[in-house]
């Protein structure tokens, strides 16, 4: 079977910084990968370029079989295949919630208001917030408004989740119903390429986890050979200053 997404060679400097130095990874479709690394090591770059929000300087991505990184590709039409949940949960303060999980998905993927209304009411209702739908973001939780990131994101029905360390602008006790709702849509069959910090969660839900340093793979394996058992010294160190 052919992955869901393939990165061969990418490629990506600012400047004369190289900070993506040539990434091979691939994930099959319904797998969950995490991404752990230092801070810098390119983690949120290399997401940006899935997402086509920075363009690579060489190699390949392909999503579904499509060559996503062909310049001819029309950016808003992948985007649209794609679902970004990113640290800071960027909810319009001034549209309610049901307008910010529908806005994107009517405006720039052309689903019908109805659609997007419904499919949006089902997925809060199915997390619980269904009561929400006609409120301002701020009369909700942090917790709450990253759930509703995330509900935004699936409202397209995306063949990929991509999620960038969304749990890290959170108070410590609203963490965990985020990461339950990641791991219900694991559950659910989603594929997702996730960067995180939260190591316990990498290795209770990913079924690999990658290792970044300096803009390169340093490290992959299924979570306990990883945490246990790593093989790489760059990758024990890393793991020692984490945990
Ligand atoms: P991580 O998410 O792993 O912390 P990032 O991908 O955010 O790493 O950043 C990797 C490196 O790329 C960092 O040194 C960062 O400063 C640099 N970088 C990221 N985005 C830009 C940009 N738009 N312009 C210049 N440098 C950038
Ligand atoms: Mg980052």
């Amino acid at each position: 079977m052919s992955a869901l997404l393939g990165l061969t060679g990418i490629r990506k400097s600012f400047g004369d910084h190289e900070v993506l130095a040539g990434i091979d990874l691939e994930l099959a479709a319904h797998e969950v990968v995490a991404l752990v690394g230092a801070s810098g090591s390119g983690k949120s770059t290399l997401l940006r370029c899935v997402n086509l929000l920075e363009r690579i300087d060489d190699g390949r991505i392909v999503l579904a079989g499509e060559d996503i990184s062909d310049p001819r590709v029309v950016a808003d039409r992948v985007r649209a295949r794609i679902g970004v949940v990113f640290q800071h949960y960027n909810l319009f303060p001034h549209l309610r919630v049901i307008d910010n999980v529908t806005l994107a998905a009517r405006h720039v993927h052309g689903m019908s208001k109805a659609d997007a209304v419904a499919k949006g009411l089902a997925l809060l209702d199915r997390i619980g917030l269904g009561a929400k739908a006609g409120e301002y973001p701020d009369r909700l939780s942090g917790g709450q408004q990253q759930r509703v990131a995330i509900v935004r994101a699936l409202v397209t029905d995306p063949a990929l989740l991509l999620l960038d360390e969304i749990t890290s602008a959170l108070d410590p006790e609203l963490v965990g119903e985020v990461l339950d709702l990641v791991r219900s849509l694991k559950e659910q069959g989603a594929t997702i390429l996730m960067a995180t910090h939260e190591m316990a969660f990498a290795r209770d839900v990913a079924d690999r986890v990658v290792f970044l340093d300096a803009g390169a793979i340093v490290e992959q394996a299924a979570p306990e050979a990883f945490f246990d058992h790593p093989e790489q010294e760059r990758t024990r160190a890393f793991l020692s200053r984490v945990r």
